[in-house]
């Protein structure tokens, strides 16, 4: 591949090093998304997002960054209302070259929001996301997250588990209709205080670190209007260059951390793999209605 142009996009300065421990330059992070691009892609197009930019590496200040900057040619805009009332232009990658675009200007990290641009009001995906307390031990992470899933089950739905390329795991409830923002925070706030108060030794619901200690706080707040999450395949901007990956439930035991995967072995991986370990994620039918009755009645 010529590593100067990916999808069509000049790459300047390719061989300028972003990740300082590991030696991986900005060459390879383009080539990574280049590769990996069908999985990567169908969980950012569309939607809006916020990149993590460290155009001078991870060794130096990163920023967030969810507004258009000026040069950016193929990334779409997307104007929405904030929570202030202000309208505002939001990136809104639609395809291959967009994201590549983004990476040229030092974007590392993808972090969409859980609707589509055209449905900006409804979560069409639900994310529970586990952080960890320090010290707690791998496999506990991993049976925390099997408790939610069950507990889902109960609740008549389904979901699905991903690394988050970080300490955690992050559990996905994909919606077909997506429900209103409301709905999500409601449901969402009620399950992790029942988790919390069922099984106080593991759970806790409150975002306080001081509180936190040998728990893992069940991270609801995802579930807001603005609200983001890493996106599957996403690369983070930690040493060791981790990727966030969509697992099978019955893959997870085999997990040692949440960031069991790099950008070599994210890649060996979807060479290897025969199917979509989230191929339902598409076609799962299924909503809120029952899941707010047991968890959240309105009195
Ligand atoms: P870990 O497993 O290490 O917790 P994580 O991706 O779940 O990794 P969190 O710190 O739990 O990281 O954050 C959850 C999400 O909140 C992030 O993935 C990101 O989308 C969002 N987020 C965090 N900080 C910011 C920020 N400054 N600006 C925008 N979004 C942010
Ligand atoms: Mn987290
Ligand atoms: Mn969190």
């Amino acid at each position: 591949m010529n590593t100067r142009h990916i999808e069509g996009i000049v790459i300047t300065h390719p061989e300028r090093v972003l990740y300082p421990d590991d030696g991986i330059a900005k060459r390879d992070v383009a080539a990574y998304y280049a590769a990996v691009m069908d999985w990567f892609l169908p969980g950012v197009a569309g939607r809006p997002i916020s990149v993590l930019r460290s155009p001078e590496g991870i060794g130096q200040a990163g920023f967030f960054q969810k507004h258009p900057f000026p040069g950016l040619k193929h990334v779409s805009h997307i104007r929405l209302k904030e929570e202030s009332g202000a309208m505002d232009d939001y990136l809104c990658p639609r395809d291959a070259k967009s994201v590549i675009e983004l990476v040229q200007f030092g974007a590392i990290e993808f972090h969409p929001w859980s609707a589509k641009a055209e449905t900006l009001d409804h979560a069409d995906y639900l994310v529970f996301d586990l952080d960890p307390a320090p010290g707690i031990p791998w496999p506990e992470v991993v049976a925390a997250a099997r408790l939610i899933r069950k507990q889902l089950d109960d609740a008549m739905l389904e979901s699905l588990v991903r690394t988050s390329g970080g300490k955690g795991l992050h559990v996905v409830v994909p919606l077909h209709p997506a429900c209103a923002w409301d709905d999500a925070r409601r449901f969402t706030q009620a399950f992790a205080r029942r988790l919390a108060s069922t099984h106080p030794h593991t759970f806790i619901a409150k975002a306080s670190k001081q509180e936190r200690s040998g728990r893992i706080f069940i991270d609801y707040l995802r579930n807001t209007r603005g609200a983001t999450s890493i996106a599957s395949y996403s690369l983070r901007a930690r040493t060791g260059a981790p990727v966030a990956m969509p697992m099978r439930w019955d893959e997870l035991g085999k997990s040692q951390s949440g960031h069991d995967f790099d950008i070599h072995s994210a890649r060996r991986r979807l060479a290897r793999l025969k199917r979509d370990p989230w191929q339902d994620f598409g076609s799962m039918r299924q909503d809120l209605h029952r899941a707010l009755e047991v968890f959240a009645p309105i009195e």
